[in-house]
């Protein structure tokens, strides 16, 4: 038997062909006819199979306790939802319905993301759903939504292949999204004129096809942006027509820009300014110009503003609207997209209408049939805890994510579980640390043993075929959403199966920009769709805005003037290394699936910090050193890595790791803080102040 079906890991969204032989044995191979990756897979898409295979790990049975100090038991899931169902009604009734809410993943599929978001938004009347894309995505979706008016990404994959000028800052794709980066090295080779610059404090992998690599301090990116711009006007590479006719706020950017020295920006960033000027050459030489972005500049106390500051690169130079040109913000997870497509975050709506606006309430409370939606925003992911620990929010429901390893200043999350009156947890694994702190657990399905739908980076939907069945008696997580719904007695979520919700959400996208009404299963089992769609099953168009029509009252794109100080801890006397934490490229998140798999943990087995020598040799240490890092949070300890590819002054923790044999000494978060952006609430991953010391045994 073989089905085609899509990559459960990043946000490429590549297509694989998946087999199962007569013994139920699954394997995969790259689909050689899906235009995302054409064939190829990477490391972790090539061991797909293994994390559905092997069961070790698996949840089986619903469990509950009755009280705090009692363990968990097998209970059947009537018995489950009852309890469920009793405790959230007794909480809004007391308490009122902000006093619940619901946690969920960028992993979960489109049909799973609408009807938590309907069950939350439309019936229980409270907007405190978030999920872990606020850790990812939040400070690009605000950035694209102030800039161009919604949350819409212009671009695509095929434009890789239209651009001769290709500038990513705060990623590193070769590692992260290394299918989009073997399009980029490709076209590279086959192009020599095309120019790479990469911005990166460390000399990643992606810095071996770079033409300029613009090693800058950490949090500096927004002076590296504006330095770009005053660059591109004193070269006189401003397209000055589209700045007139489809743009808003560039004398004001114009004027904030010049203000700064290049000599100044470069000495701030910790650059040469001959490189400054070399990379400002080639995005003004650029008739194609991609810039391509993730987590560097999200995941950042200014998160906003480095975007913002990146999309002007685009706007003012006038490449966006047009092939081979746009800012493209890569999606970490596999369904970050979809789950902006639902509104499935604390202040959004379906199909990208706004939580603030009463119109798009209403349209959507008519369409739903249920409660009226509250106009308050929810609670994002380190709100949801930080008010567990308040004692403001009462329940939390944990969805295919494991924020005890992902969330910053992770004892906040800890404690708050601790002080919690009920934890649900619904996974698919019984290696999550929430597990610790569950009153109910639901087992979930995993990928293969359910269907449904994805988007990927680039707008493309694809259909995943259910091919096994799932253990014990885990269940399809939009099942489980729906009979709890059903218990609470809530009418609308009766569906017949996975397609009768799709089709539902298909709807209530008409006459909006990501309009897909009409879109259903047959189609998507045949072929993936890019949205906006011009009829039920033909992609518009690859690119938007070709039209240079924004989606904002003026129709014009809106240049940001953003202040470039950066807002991060900053490093002293006691801590004066900055920390910056992020992936490898075999492992995914919190290591619950990748974890698992032998082949991907060959590649680097445990957490290690990366330091440069000088800095390590200065403190007494040596390559492979057990040191201890320290904030003002807490503690890792790990081996040292040395490496002259991080900046001096810098270290570098990967982010995967939790407990190992009891002890969290590898946890990334225990180091991290709280500070988030002020608009996009995401957290300030990659910047915190830290000492590093060799470890002294006593
Ligand atoms: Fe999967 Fe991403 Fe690798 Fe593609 S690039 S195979 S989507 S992990």
């Amino acid at each position: 038997m073989e089905y085609k079906s899509t990559c459960c890991y990043c946000g490429t969204g590549c297509g694989v062909i998946v087999r199962k032989d007569k013994m139920g044995k699954l394997t995969v191979e790259g689909d050689p006819d899906h235009p995302v990756n054409r064939g190829m897979l990477c490391s972790k898409g090539m061991n797909l199979h293994y994390t559905v295979m092997d069961k070790s790990d698996r949840l089986f049975y619903p469990e509950m306790r009755f009280n705090k100090n009692m363990p968990r038991q097998r209970v059947s899931w009537d018995d489950a939802m009852e309890r469920t169902a009793a405790v959230f009604r007794t909480l809004i009734d007391k308490y009122g319905p902000d006093s619940v809410a619901f946690y969920a993943s960028g992993q979960c599929l489109t049909e799973e993301y609408y009807v938590i978001n309907k069950l939350i938004k439309g019936f229980i009347g409270s907007n405190n759903i978030d999920t872990n894309s606020r850790l990812c995505m939040s400070s690009a979706v605000v950035g694209y939504k102030m800039s161009l008016g919604e949350d819409s990404v212009p671009v695509c994959y095929d434009d890789i292949e239209l651009s001769d000028c290709i500038y990513v800052t705060g990623a590193n794709p070769a590692w992260c999204h290394p299918i989009i980066w073997r399009r980029v090295e490709a076209h590279k080779a086959a192009n020599p004129h095309v120019k790479i610059i990469v911005a990166d404090p460390r000399r990643t992998q992606t810095c071996a096809i770079a033409d300029v690599h613009l090693q800058i301090n950490p949090g500096t990116d927004v002076i590296l942006n504006h330095a770009l711009g005053r660059l591109l006007i004193e070269q006189g590479d401003i397209n000055a027509d589209f700045v007139k006719n489809h743009t808003e706020g560039y004398e004001v950017y114009r004027e904030s820009v010049m203000r700064r020295s290049i000599q100044e920006a470069a000495e701030l960033c910790g650059i040469e300014e001959e490189e400054l000027r070399k990379a400002a050459a080639h995005i003004g030489d650029a008739k194609g110009f991609l810039t391509m972005w993730t987590m560097g500049l999200n995941q950042s106390v200014i998160g906003v503003n480095k975007n913002l500051s990146l999309i002007n690169l685009n706007l003012i130079t006038g490449h966006i609207g047009k092939p081979g040109s746009g800012p493209f913000s890569l999606t970490g997870q596999p369904n970050a997209m979809g789950g902006r497509e639902v509104g499935g975050l604390s202040n959004l709506l379906p199909a990208h209408r706004d939580l603030l606006n009463p119109v798009h309430r209403e349209e959507v409370q008519k369409f739903w049939g249920g409660t009226q939606i509250s106009p308050k925003p929810g609670l994002t992911a380190t709100e949801m805890f930080s008010a567990l620990n308040e004692g403001k929010l009462k329940a939390v429901w944990i969805i295919c994510t494991n924020p005890l390893i992902s969330l910053p200043d992770v004892r906040i999350a800890e404690e708050a579980l601790k002080k919690a009156k009920f934890v649900v947890v619904q996974d698919i694994s019984n290696r999550v640390e929430t597990l610790k702190y569950a009153d109910v657990v639901f087992p979930a399905a995993a990928w293969t043993e359910k269907e449904g739908t994805m988007t990927n980076a680039e707008r493309r939907i694809s259909y995943l075929h259910k091919l096994t069945e799932a253990p014990g008696e885990a269940l399809p997580d939009a099942e489980i959403i729906c009979r709890f719904a059903r218990k609470m007695g809530y009418k609308g979520f009766d569906y017949k199966n996975a397609e009768e919700i799709y089709l539902e959400h298909c709807a209530l996208t008409k006459g909006t920009h990501i309009d897909i009404h009409g879109l259903n299963y047959t189609i998507l089992k045949e072929k993936t769709v890019q949205w906006p769609l011009t009829s039920v099953n033909e992609t518009k168009g690859k690119g938007l805005f070709t039209d240079k029509k924004f989606y904002t009252a003026t129709q014009k794109a809106v240049i940001h003037t953003v202040p470039d100080e950066n807002q991060s801890e900053l490093p002293d006397a006691d801590f004066p290394l900055i920390l910056t934490t992020g992936r490898i490229r075999d492992q995914w998140h919190t290591r619950s699936k990748t974890g698992k798999v032998n082949k991907l943990n060959q590649h680097i087995a445990e957490a290690f910090l990366e330091i440069h020598p000088d800095d390590a040799v200065l403190r007494g240490i040596e390559d492979g050193n057990l040191v201890d890092v320290t904030t003002r949070r807490g503690q890792v300890r790990v081996q040292a890595k040395f490496s002259e590819d991080i900046k001096r002054g810098v270290v570098f923790l990967p982010m995967h790791w939790g407990k190992v044999l009891n002890s969290d000494l590898n946890r990334a978060n225990n180091l991290t803080n709280n500070l988030v952006d002020p608009k996009s609430k995401e957290p300030d991953f990659k910047f915190c102040a830290v000492q590093v010391e060799k470890y002294q045994k006593i």
